[in-house]
């Protein structure tokens, strides 16, 4: 058995977060690893569980630390997989990177044997109709996040896995079977 680096990725909106919280929250041989982000918390959001959120100053100094598995920015704020927490927790777990599909692939690139999964929306209007429902991000916000709907399910043509996430615990349970499968071979 080895541990398995697993980045998860999809769409603003199709779930991965519920998805990859609720398999942490079941497995204890898996644990998600918290992002860093320059953009503002949302209602409900909490310093160090969805993210670390950090001044732009402080973001440069760590890309200058090299304290980063990769970054990118989206939709003006940055965002970056912290490498030494990554690193530390695959001696005894694997981990779960939940980020954007560029973010993935150069995941893949600092660790070649991590696992890319796409979950993917049964359609674009459920995606949308999820987003407004949510009530976190304005008109332009949930704009901004459909139109990179295309580019993340074509990106996710280089993943290893797509679930479409219709059913919540049907995805779960394909989510822990790919882990379980990887975490074999
Ligand atoms: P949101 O602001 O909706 O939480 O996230 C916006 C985008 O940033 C999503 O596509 C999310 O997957 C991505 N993201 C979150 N954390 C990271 C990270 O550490 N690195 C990269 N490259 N993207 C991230």
């Amino acid at each position: 058995m080895r541990n398995v680096l697993m980045v998860v990725s999809g769409p603003s909106g199709v779930g991965k977060g519920t998805l990859v919280k609720k398999l942490c929250s079941i497995r204890s041989d898996v644990v998600e690893s918290v992002s860093c982000t320059t953009r503002e918390p949302r209602d409900g959001e909490k310093h160090g569980r969805e993210y670390y959120f950090i001044s732009k100053d402080e973001f440069f100094a760590r890309i200058a630390s090299d304290d980063f598995l990769e970054y990118d920015e989206h939709f003006g704020s940055y965002y970056g997989t912290p490498k030494s927490f990554v690193k530390e927790q695959l001696e005894s777990k694997s981990v779960i990177l939940e980020i954007d599909v560029i973010g993935g692939l150069n995941a893949r690139k600092a660790f070649p044997d991590s696992v890319l999964v796409m979950i993917a929306p049964p359609s674009k209007e459920i995606l949308q109709a999820r987003l407004s429902g949510r009530n976190t991000e304005s008109k332009k916000e949930i704009e901004d996040r459909l139109s990179r709907l295309e580019f993340e399910l074509e990106k996710g043509a280089e993943y290893d896995y797509t679930v479409v996430n219709d059913d919540l615990s049907v995805a779960l349970q394909e989510l822990g079977n790919i882990l379980d499968n990887e975490k074999n071979k």
